[in-house]
């Protein structure tokens, strides 16, 4: 039986799951959510004898329901292959009684790799189902951490190429020595000359250019986005938790009937809504722990029902967090809103127009699988060192930040149970913020020369992600003004 998807803002849609990839958003703005969440039909006994990828396709196969069994092991297979720095894929560590599921095993050390590494294989094979002969031209601009994962995804992958701007001067060098060293005819890397926001604005206004899009339909191209709210991106993060829960019932940590709570750093509410969509499944989840950074939108969310992006943005040591409009929220709103894609499309209206919108005591009443709380700088840095000064374990600052919140609901609730804490990066991505929460002078080390001491404190290797950029060659020279991006895309593709 095929599963449709419908949209958060129009109930009127429905389509394949293969569609809902190859278009990433609804027509008119709303995300594609399943018409019904599946159950999971095998139990913990069956999934604790399976492997990743097994596990990846009894989750996927519920979801991607058109696609065939050999379209999804095929994707599968490419992804979660020897990119991974281990065949488990995403091992479980044991510090201070806590289990952390380390999804920073991919080719870039951070979590977008569990999805993105898969999202490129979905696109091509759902291309091949839906007659699109077109190129899928992926197009994206990034502050740092999602263009080297897409870029991973992307590059060599037959049928599609990449194309990523980056703010010249807004990213870390690690960051830019990332991308601009990617290998792969189909992939392009441009530095603009303005910050995050232009290349972003950028970005749209090249993906609604008519007069471009005719243009590129007739050479052969369509454009695509990789963006965090594509449920090709979404159903990957699903696996891991049901892995988590197969791995802690292998262990004898989780009995039949128990639950286990998850921690999640939260930015753009991707992850944690696949936990909650893992939940809804009937995989033994308890509390969904949400876990902020001093940009607290989610928390204040949590505890009065009103979601406010009117204010300071700030910076901070996890910046893959400093977020202020976490757009997967919308799947959640529809869900307690009784999927009522009236409903929704108010509010998000009021988002945008207003920036902000209060949910209706019922909704509010549902958010009972969520506990919401948040980490100051501090208090992040201190979790480092906590846990490091106990365990010998380093935690990188974005599950620094699910420890710290972690360490606040415990003290608030004495809930003990069994708790996963997902560790979204390696701590070896953000060397000068952990050498700091560890107590160290830095001087004027650079990134590389700090992962070689945080190596000897830690006792791990430094990852092949790291040390490979360290002697790559920049392979990516292009550097453009704003108005001109539209115009190296075209070279690009050979339109100019
Ligand atoms: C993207 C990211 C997050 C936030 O995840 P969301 O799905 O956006 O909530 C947390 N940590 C790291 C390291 C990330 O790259």
């Amino acid at each position: 039986m095929d599963l449709f998807y419908t949209s958060t803002r129009d109930d009127s849609v429905r389509v394949k799951a293969s569609q809902a990839v190859l278009q990433g958003l609804s027509a008119e703005g709303g995300l594609f959510v399943p018409e019904e969440i599946p159950a999971l039909d095998r139990g913990l006994e069956e999934l604790a004898g399976m492997t990743y990828q097994e596990i990846a396709f009894e989750v996927m196969k519920l979801f991607l329901t058109d696609f065939t069994r050999e379209e999804l092991l095929h994707c599968i297979e490419k992804a979660y292959d020897s990119k991974f720095d281990t065949p488990e894929i995403v091992p479980v560590r044991e510090a201070d009684g806590v289990s952390y599921l380390e999804l920073f095993h991919g080719p870039t050390i951070a979590f977008k790799d569990m999805a993105l590494s898969i999202l490129p294989h979905l696109m091509t094979t759902a291309a091949g189902k839906n007659q699109v002969q077109d190129e899928i031209v992926i197009l994206t601009a990034t502050s740092g951490d999602t263009g080297k994962a897409a870029l991973a995804g992307f590059a060599k992958v037959p049928g599609t190429r990449i194309v990523v701007f980056y703010p010249k001067d807004g990213v870390s060098p690690i960051q830019e020595k990332q991308m601009v060293t990617q290998k792969g005819k189909n992939t392009f890397v441009v530095g603009i000359r303005g910050n995050f926001d232009d290349a972003q604005s950028g970005v749209k206004e090249i993906f609604g250019d008519a007069v471009l899009k005719a243009e590129m339909k007739a050479a052969g191209f369509r454009f695509s986005s990789a963006n965090s709210i594509n449920i090709g991106r979404l159903v990957p993060q699903i696996v891991y938790y049901v892995y988590a829960c197969a791995r802690l019932y292998k262990k004898g940590a989780l009995k039949e009937g128990g639950t286990v709570n998850a921690v999640v750093p939260t930015g753009n509410f991707g992850n944690i809504l696949a936990a909650y969509y893992a939940k809804r499944m009937g995989l033994p989840l308890g509390r969904l722990i949400c876990a902020s950074n001093e940009n607290r939108v989610l928390y204040d969310f949590f505890r009065t029902g009103c979601y406010d992006r009117n204010r300071e943005f700030i910076l901070t040591s996890s910046p893959s967090m400093d977020i202020l409009i976490s757009s997967n929220l919308e799947r959640l709103i529809y869900e307690i809103g009784g999927r009522d894609s009236g409903k929704a499309a108010a509010l998000m209206k009021r988002l945008s127009e207003e920036g902000s919108y209060e949910i209706t005591p019922d909704m509010q009443e549902k958010l009972g699988d969520f506990y919401g709380n948040y980490a100051s700088e501090e208090e992040t840095a201190a979790a480092i060192r906590r846990i490091y000064e106990k365990t010998g374990y380093v935690l990188d600052p974005h599950t620094a930040v699910a420890e710290g919140v972690y360490e606040k609901y415990r003290a608030e609730t004495g809930d003990e149970k069994v708790t996963v804490i997902a560790s979204t990066a390696s701590p070896f991505k953000f060397t000068g913020s952990v050498m700091k929460g560890l107590g160290q002078e830095c001087g004027a080390a650079d990134d590389f020369e700090l992962a070689d001491r945080l190596s000897g404190l830690s006792g791990t290797e430094i990852p092949g992600a790291v040390r490979e950029i360290r002697n790559a060659e920049v392979l990516h020279h292009r550097v453009v003004e704003v108005k001109d991006m539209k115009t190296a895309v075209k070279e690009f593709l050979g339109l100019a």
